[in-house]
């Protein structure tokens, strides 16, 4: 197969907030080769992702990630590796390259997995999709009484495990952050799991994050997710080392293997939290989560969005039995859940499984995202260089 087209979707809420909430809108991804298609989603602002993909050439390794992937040859995961070193160098200068990348390698292990009739975690060598816990990823209110009845509602809806985040948390005071955690427990019950990201609010103040680990081993919180900015390794290594009964989380913000090698070997992160959608795809993710099984470290998917993007996250650490715990979007934006037809919903055990069908096993749902669609064109000195494909 050649790589025909790749065609990228502008969706987008009729209003987008300051929530810290990234299913506000999105950037479908469509792959064609040998007559079939593959879709992916990345994890970016829609129009730089678009522009990334069909800039003007800024210099030899500042190209358009387009000139990198349009006409290349697919057959295997060999294929998928190669193309993505190819994008990794000639794009090197051009940082918004692996978000733009990361939609399209999703798409390239769906299209390659409808070829072969095999789901893409069995392409990535796994033999099983082992079964998870699927935990409610949630925003803290903006009083403990509202996180505390958002506690209570993911209990009520299956949930025995979620994370809070966001918010008020790390704004405040050592005790209003308290507050919080201890709404989320009591609405949650003893036996549930919960994590708490404070969403990169302390920098790299290590004494400012460090105040919160008694609240929250008090609370039962298992980890403490991005608690200062994702480069920030020597803020992370000396919070890992207060040696805290809860872990430190992150990887999310990893746009790259080695920014999140760097947070297992040298941060001292006890879960790492890969998001397919920045990290460069699914291939990426899988050698992250290979060196979190060498180091001791459990791999976490990171998803907020669609189920698309859910289904892709889930590939890279589906056959890991002891990673038993993965990220579910249980309060999306409309758009998100109207991108697929199908959704990855628990079974009566509560758990989930990356689907056991071809590619990513996910049927993107045409009619009910065309009112998302935002109308887009990019044109450089007269010339169209995008303009929004049909759909
Ligand atoms: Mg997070």
């Amino acid at each position: 197969m050649k790589i025909e087209a790749v065609d990228l979707f502008y969706l987008a809420m009729p209003e987008i907030t300051d929530e810290a909430d990234g299913s506000q809108d999105a950037l479908l991804v469509r792959v064609s080769a040998g007559g079939l298609v593959g879709w992916g989603e990345c994890e970016a602002a829609p129009l730089p992702s678009i522009a990334a993909f069909v800039c003007p050439k800024s210099h030899g390794v500042c190209r358009p990630v387009g000139a990198s992937v349009l006409g290349q040859v697919l057959e295997g995961p060999e294929d998928i590796a190669r193309i993505a070193a190819l994008v990794g160098y000639n794009s090197m200068d051009l940082l918004q390259a692996p978000h733009t990348f990361s939609g399209i390698e999703m798409a390239l292990w769906d299209l390659l997995g409808k070829k072969r009739q095999e789901p893409a975690w069995r392409l990535l060598g796994y033999k099983t999709a082992h079964r998870k816990t699927p935990y409610a990823s949630l925003l803290f209110g903006d009083t403990p009484q509202i996180t505390l009845h958002r506690a209570r509602k993911a209990r009520q809806d299956g949930f025995s495990a979620a994370k809070f985040g966001w918010g008020p948390v790390g704004r405040g005071d050592v005790k209003a952050d308290a507050d919080h955690f201890v709404a989320a427990r009591e609405g949650l019950g003893r036996d549930a799991e919960l994590m708490v990201d404070v969403g990169q609010i302390f920098v790299e103040d290590v004494e400012a994050a460090a105040a919160r680990l008694k609240p929250l081993d008090e609370a039962g919180v298992l980890w403490i997710e991005e608690p200062f900015h994702g480069g920030a390794l020597e803020a992370y290594a000396a919070l890992s080392a207060r040696g805290a009964r809860v872990r430190v989380a992150g990887g999310e913000s990893a746009h790259n293997v080695h920014m999140a090698q760097h947070l297992i070997v040298y941060g001292g992160i006890g879960f790492v939290q890969i998001d397919c959608g920045r990290i460069g795809g699914i291939g990426p993710a899988r050698k992250v989560a290979d060196l979190a099984v060498a180091r001791g470290v459990t791999y976490v998917n990171h998803t907020f969005t669609s189920h698309l993007a859910l289904s892709a996250s889930l590939q890279p650490f589906a056959g890991l039995s002891e990673s038993r715990i993965c990220e579910y979007p249980a309060d999306p934006k409309a758009l998100a859940a109207a991108i697929t037809e199908n959704h990855i919903v628990p079974g009566a055990d509560g758990l989930i499984a990356a689907p056991d069908a071809p590619g990513l096993g996910m049927d993107v749902d045409l009619e009910s995202l065309k009112p998302y669609l935002l109308d887009t064109e990019i044109r450089v000195g007269g010339q169209v260089l995008y303009r929004t494909p049909a759909i």
